[in-house]
């Protein structure tokens, strides 16, 4: 992108070969085992990825949205579910433990996060809520100087892998008293429930935990008792941002996986690439992909200038999977019957895409963000 800077473009080249080297020759045997690579996530902590936009005081690279999506998508690129770890870890745990927690609970909890030492999650979806967070039942209740977490969260990137989970909880009975909690695994705060198949993001954990009268410390909470709607807002639009960096990064490998196909590929004598109606598919991806592209990277720096607002980032969140997926379907379509087999990426590709659709907000969710916001500004 013509305005990143110097330290975003070094970075780009630093994540390109990483992924290149460590990602893609596992990607396929994790999506087929539905294994998650921890060797390659150990590897983003030696080379500071983990900790993007953590403070430095604390171990972080001290980046923004920009630089977190352009990792995004650079992995997204090769090994979206590998990204999609990352994301959980990087933005959903540490973001939100750096951006709200006290001093000492960053001394804590972030040189062995942002090391790798430690895997991440965050919970904030559970069985009967999703689409409507705000709404959420596992309740903490204070006893003492404790508090007692009873219920269970659903949906849970890195579960099984997880040390320390940044987990919403009520602890009121209006709707918005809701309080965050960072979780131990090593003192029983949380159990693990089961793991969830997939469709896609296969090599990207997914399961349960499970709160049983887990007795934790009030030293745990993150703020004050009943503050949490508004942080819970606030890192929802970085996440919205930078998971669609992984779309962008799945678009991309499938233009470039179809320009390459369509000069190989020969039917009727002839390469498919002469094909009209092959070029105009091709022109269509490329020119959508840079769209997605110049409009995703604007936004990335206007959140880091601190100058735009939650109905962007659902935009960006709205256009991007959705058209990705689109460009994934094409792309497949291009290359026939290769396409639809396992012989191309292109069928995890739009498999692992679809997931962005869904998480982080679906785009109905992301309608409706968009659809007040207007109507907001029409009554002023
Ligand atoms: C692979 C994966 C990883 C995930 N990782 C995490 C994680 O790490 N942490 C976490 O907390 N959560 C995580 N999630 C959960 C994710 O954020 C939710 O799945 C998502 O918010 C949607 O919630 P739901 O699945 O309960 O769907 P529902 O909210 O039940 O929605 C069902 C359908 O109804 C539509 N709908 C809902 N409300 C409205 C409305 N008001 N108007 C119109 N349509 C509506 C939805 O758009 C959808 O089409 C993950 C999910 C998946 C699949």
């Amino acid at each position: 992108m013509w305005f990143f800077s110097e330290e975003e473009r070094q970075l780009q080249e630093v994540v390109r070969d990483f992924a290149k080297n460590e990602l893609l020759p596992r990607a396929e045997h994790h999506d087929e085992e539905e294994t998650f690579n921890l060797e390659a996530f150990k590897k983003m902590g030696e080379l500071g990825l983990l900790g993007i936009t953590a403070d430095p005081e604390y171990g972080g690279s001290g980046l923004g949205a920009t630089a977190a999506t352009i990792v995004m998508e650079e992995l997204g690129k090769v090994c979206a579910s590998s990204t999609l770890s990352y994301l959980a870890h990087a933005i959903l745990c540490i973001n939100n433990i750096d951006k709200n927690a006290s001093p000492e609970q960053k001394a804590k909890y972030l040189p062995k996060l942002i090391s790798g030492e430690w895997v991440g999650c965050m919970g904030m979806s559970e069985p009967d809520y999703g689409s409507d967070a705000i709404g959420i039942q596992t309740r903490a209740k204070k006893e003492g100087d404790h508090y007692l977490i009873n219920g269970s969260k659903m949906w849970i990137t890195n579960a099984q892998y997880a040390d320390i989970a940044y987990v919403y909880t009520r602890t009121g009975d209006e709707k918005k008293d809701l309080s965050t909690f960072i979780l131990e695994k090593e003192n029983g705060h949380f159990q693990f429930g089961k793991p969830i198949h997939k469709m896609g993001m296969r090599a990207s954990p997914t399961g349960e935990l499970i709160f049983d009268n887990a007795k934790v410390p009030a030293s745990q909470l993150v703020g004050e008792e009943g503050d949490s709607v508004s942080h819970m807002m606030k890192n929802l639009d970085i996440e919205r941002i930078t998971i669609s960096g992984i779309s962008l990064g799945i678009a991309r490998a499938c233009v470039e996986q179809s320009v390459r196909y369509a000069g190989e590929r020969k039917q009727f004598g002839k390469e498919i690439g002469s094909f009209q109606l092959i070029q105009k598919m091709l022109a269509e991806m490329s020119t959508e992909t840079e769209m997605m592209s110049h409009f995703l990277y604007s936004v990335c720096k206007e959140y880091d200038n601190g100058t735009q607002g939650p109905a962007v980032a659902a935009r960006v969140k709205l256009a991007l999977p959705k058209m990705t997926t689109k460009i994934a379907l094409d792309a497949i379509q291009l290359h026939g019957g290769y396409g639809y087999s396992r012989e191309f990426p292109l069928e995890r590709f739009m498999r692992d895409n679809k997931l962005n659709e869904i998480g982080a907000g679906t785009n109905e969710v992301m309608i409706l963000i968009i659809a007040k916001d207007l109507l907001r500004e029409s009554r002023r």
